[in-house]
């Protein structure tokens, strides 16, 4: 019955993958790590007001020059990807995607802010 059953698997492709060399596709309303984008905010705060869990705070930029007003700073550590943010931003300034490659040792780098790069590896 043990070897019945272990011939059957052998030649099966596996159930797992080799996380984190490769991954799954995720779902395509998957709600992952938050892209923002500086010249479309209108530093309404909105954001900031409906997020429940008070991960979003409202900080200067570091180019004060250009982005004179005060911009959402995203603490991934606090957030429950409910996606509110999202859905009540009047400019579409911030956009959930699909990363969920957030696991890190650096607590520093769960806290995203306004001005931050943008991740050319996002879809
Ligand atoms: S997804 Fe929800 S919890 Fe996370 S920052 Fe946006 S509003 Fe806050
Ligand atoms: S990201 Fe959207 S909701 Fe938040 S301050 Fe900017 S414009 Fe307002």
């Amino acid at each position: 019955m043990v070897m019945e059953v272990v011939l059957k698997n052998l030649f099966k492709k596996p159930m797992t993958i080799k996380f984190p060399y490769e991954s799954i596709e995720t779902a395509p309303r998957y709600r992952g790590k938050h892209e923002f984008y500086i010249d479309r905010c209108i530093s309404c705060a909105i954001c900031q007001r409906v997020c429940p869990n008070q991960a979003i705070r409202m900080v200067p930029s570091k180019n004060k020059e250009k982005y004179p007003k005060l911009y959402p700073e995203i603490d991934l550590g606090k957030c429950c990807w409910c996606g509110l943010c999202e859905e009540f931003c009047p400019k579409d300034a911030i956009k959930l995607t699909q990363d969920y490659f957030l696991s890190t040792f650096d607590p520093n780098t769960v806290i995203l802010p306004p001005d931050r790069e943008k991740d050319k590896s996002l879809k």
